[in-house]
């Protein structure tokens, strides 16, 4: 199928059989919101059980899952930074008042990069080449910043206010000193969210990519950057490849990926990381697992200047479309431990976790003794606030200063060593306290939509086939009476009834001729079609039509659900489940 065609046809199909549409529609649609459909709706959920499977069910040694509340606190996007930093230059057209993200603009407008620009430099660029305002062609006025947080109100009280969450990590965060707790105080720990972010995108206009509410998957996977644990996980997978594109090879303008082992990408350094590679390799594991080819993903390292505030290194994940060419369905970050020192000091809580150290190794401290009975005397009610002040301060300055002046002055009250003392105390000590680091894989699961209906669209004898991974179909089996014949029909009716108490999504339909029933059972997606004909009445045997190679074989009744099982779940060919009587397929 040509391209342009096959990204026309996933919308068609989107459209026309329920998988996605615009949202409040009747009332002319707001940009950046989408509903999904009923088999938009089932797929989606397929994705994110794939995922749950893939990185929870997998590692239950290693991730755990939470949720948290969507609604947040200002306090926790001041500390987290978001207040600040979650934010895309702007610019606004003069003449008609429409807004635009600067950067993108300028990139889809003049060709030239603009990421991670301050908004002078952008103000300068637009004033520079004359870019004017592409909808009306009025004067483009100065780039500004604006946030992206959605703001809204907590309870009656106006001054609290509080964000929809921007991304899923903060309750995370939040939480990790009491999921570390019930977990036994283990690291390495992942700690994994499933669930609704809204991001208040300047001028949305990518369909499914690009949303102003959506739903993320991500975790945070925390360690020990000293001792991060991941040995036997990297030595099983030293010798696979992941395709990059380094920042490096993006400032000598390498547009190829080019193809690293693990191995090499960690002794290189290209990888921060051993966690941050080994997730990365495993998130790849994943997109093949829901239609993508692994020749068709790409990690992108982020140049410093477009990273987000909180990153130490940042890898895109990108996948090839038809229709939006290479993009973006995970971020792979470094946060090392900015999130949880930042929330440390905002919040006053202690979020570092306590390690066990193999031997004792001694640690040599400065304590400030003060001698109060001369303190209390001279300073008399000042005694208080210059205890409290000297207490905030680092012993280490304190005695600098006593060494090179002879005193200190706080609050204008000089001290001297009649005043305090400052000494070395040499303790044996068998625990310390680690600020964990933190890699993080987030994906969008609406992107990950498009992408696999894209991925599984075919084309045949005219036809179109969404030839799902048979995991992800949003209906795994339909049940097809031949005809309408009473005995048939009811024959059916059982079957169907037998196969919903399952756990496989199984449809019914009976109306028109069996051709157009396979046809649009293949264009959502149905993996199987069971069918019940005459024989089936004679000897309790029904047909399996597999959607992908037209081929039709016959189990019987006893079997079906468990024949129905391999398919699906071990993906094993529609031969061995019996033999074939029949193919549609024409040479
Ligand atoms: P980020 O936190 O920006 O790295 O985003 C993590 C993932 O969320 C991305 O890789 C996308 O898959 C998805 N994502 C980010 N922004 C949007 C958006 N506006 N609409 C839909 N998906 C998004």
């Amino acid at each position: 199928m040509a391209i342009d065609d096959l990204a026309d046809k996933v919308l068609d199909i989107g459209r026309r059989r329920g998988f996605f549409w615009p949202a409040f529609e009747i009332y002319g649609g707001v940009a950046g919101f989408y509903d999904l459909g009923p088999y938009g709706a089932l797929l989606k959920q397929n994705i994110i059980e794939e995922w749950r499977r893939h990185f929870i069910k997998r590692y239950p040694d290693l991730i755990v899952e939470i949720e948290t509340p969507v609604i947040t606190p200002e306090k926790v996007f001041i500390a987290s930074g978001h207040v600040e930093n979650f934010v895309d230059p702007i610019v606004g057209c003069k003449k008609c008042g429409r807004f635009f993200r600067a950067d993108q603009l300028i990139e889809e407008k003049l060709g030239v990069k603009a990421e991670g620009k301050s908004v002078e430099e952008l103000t300068d660029i637009i004033s520079k080449s004359g870019l004017r305002c592409p909808v009306c062609g009025g004067e483009l006025g100065e780039v500004r910043l604006f946030n992206l947080l959605f703001r809204t109100q907590i309870g009656p009280y106006q001054g609290s206010v509080g964000f929809f969450r921007p991304e899923a990590a903060q309750g995370m965060f939040i939480s990790f000193k009491r999921v570390h707790q019930v977990m036994r105080n283990k690291l390495p720990i992942g700690i994994a969210q499933i669930g609704r972010v809204a991001r208040n995108e300047i001028s949305p206009r990518q369909g499914l990519i690009r949303l102003r509410e959506f739903t993320i998957m991500e975790f945070e996977f925390f360690f020990d950057q000293n001792e991060p644990g991941a040995d036997e996980y990297i030595d099983k997978v030293r010798n696979e490849k992941l395709s990059l594109i380094t920042a490096d090879m993006r400032r000598e303008k390498i547009e190829e990926p080019q193809s690293f082992t693990i191995d090499e990408a960690l002794r290189q350094g290209v990888i921060k990381t051993p966690w941050m590679a080994f997730w990365m390799y495993e998130s790849t594991l994943f997109l093949e697992k829901i239609g993508v080819p692994r020749t068709n993903i790409v990690f992108e390292e982020k140049l410093p200047e477009e990273r987000a505030h909180y990153s130490r290194q940042t890898f895109d994940q990108l996948v090839k479309t038809a229709r939006w060419g290479w993009i973006e369905v995970a971020g792979h970050a470094y946060r090392g431990d900015y999130d949880l020192s930042r929330h440390k000091q905002f919040s006053g809580e202690d979020l570092t976790v306590r390690k066990q150290l193999r031997e004792p190794v001694e640690r040599r401290t400065l304590v400030v003794r003060l001698n109060k009975a001369v303190l209390g005397r001279e300073l008399k009610d000042k005694l208080d606030s210059i205890q409290q002040q000297i207490k905030s301060m680092s012993p280490e300055v304190l005695k600098r200063e006593l060494d090179n002046k002879g005193f200190i002055e706080v609050s204008g009250v000089r001290l001297s060593r009649n005043h305090l003392v400052i000494e070395e105390v040499v303790e044996k000590v068998v625990t310390i306290s680690v600020t964990p680091h933190v890699v993080e894989p987030s994906f969008g699961s609406e992107r990950l939509l498009y992408v696999a209906m894209e991925y599984a669209l075919r084309e045949k004898q005219g036809r179109l086939i969404l030839s799902f991974p048979r995991r992800i179909a949003p209906v795994k089996v339909a049940v097809l009476p031949l005809v309408d014949n009473e005995k048939i029909v009811g024959m059916a009716k059982r079957i169907y009834d037998m196969l919903k108490e399952t756990d496989l999504m199984v449809t019914y339909d009976d109306s028109g001729s069996i051709g157009r029933r396979y046809a649009r059972a293949d264009e959502i997606g149905v993996p199987v079609c069971v069918t019940i004909d005459y024989q089936s009445l004679t000897d309790g045997t029904v047909t399996l039509r597999d959607r992908d190679s037209w081929k039709q074989v016959r189990v019987h009744v006893d079997k079906l659900v468990e024949s129905l099982r391999r398919f699906i779940y071990d993906n094993v060919e529609i031969e061995e489940l019996g033999p074939i009587f029949f193919s549609e397929e024409k040479e």
